[in-house]
């Protein structure tokens, strides 16, 4: 199954790919962390995508697109993935759609988590994510066993820089002028699946598994 999330920043793209990433047993291929890992690891694909990162841009077509493809292109990837945060204009979903057709493959899902931007920015500044293995946390929704501590590696949590509320404004801004669109492409393709981002995890969950099936 080749799926990709579809949604604002916030409105819970990651949290439920990591779940279907689980359940499906699907490779959960994050296009944020793999720049985070960059700039962590001071690689020059990393040093280039942090300026506009906080900046609150996107990083250019041209930077991520290649990046994506390779690694779509791995051994893993041969019996489906699941995509978070790719693709997010419409040059990138057009080569996504031309890589697949050359190869005789189509998605079979855009699932498009919906959440009205009033909640956006409360919900981005309770999110912390792990210095160590880039877990996410929410304050409030998703707490960890003890306050600033990852429950999975022990290290300690942080605000990213990007999740501060002027640039979540910025960020949203461009979510609506370069990723919106994509809500029409794959509507066109007829994948595409819309779930209300404003329920609970598990129930957001739910709803996306009875779109994929058990
Ligand atoms: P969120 O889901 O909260 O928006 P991400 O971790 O997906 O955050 O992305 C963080 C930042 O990484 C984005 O604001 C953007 O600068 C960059 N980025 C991630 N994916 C892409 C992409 N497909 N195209 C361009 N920039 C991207
Ligand atoms: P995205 O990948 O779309 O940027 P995340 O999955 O990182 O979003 O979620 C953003 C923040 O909101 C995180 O702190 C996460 O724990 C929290 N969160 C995710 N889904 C929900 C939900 N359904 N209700 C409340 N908080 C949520
Ligand atoms: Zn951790």
């Amino acid at each position: 199954m080749k799926i990709i999330m579809l949604g604002a920043p916030g409105a819970g793209k990651g949290t439920q790919a990591e779940m279907i990433a689980e359940k499906y047993d699907l490779p959960h291929i994050s296009t944020g962390d793999i720049f985070r890992a960059n700039i962590k690891a001071g690689t020059e694909l990393g040093n280039k995508a942090k300026a506009y990162m906080d900046k609150g841009q996107l990083v250019p077509d041209s930077l991520t697109i290649d990046l994506v493809m390779d690694r779509l292109s791995q051994p893993d990837c041969d019996g489906g993935y699941i995509l978070d945060g790719f693709p997010r204009t419409i040059p990138q979903a057009v080569s996504l759609t031309k890589a697949l057709r050359d190869r005789g493959e189509t998605l079979d899902y855009a699932i498009n988590v919906h959440v009205p931007d009033e909640r956006i920015v409360s919900r981005m500044s309770g999110r912390r994510a792990c210095s160590g293995c880039g877990q996410t946390y929410h304050m409030v929704f998703a707490p960890p066993k003890t306050e600033g501590i990852c429950n999975k590696c022990g290290s300690e949590l942080f605000l990213r820089d990007d999740d501060k509320p002027e640039t979540v404004k910025k960020r949203l801004a461009v979510y609506h002028n370069q990723t919106q669109p994509l809500i029409e492409y794959y509507g066109k393709q007829r994948i595409l699946r819309t779930v209300d981002g404003t329920k609970d995890m598990e129930d957001v969950f739910q709803d996306i598994t009875n779109i994929l099936g058990a």
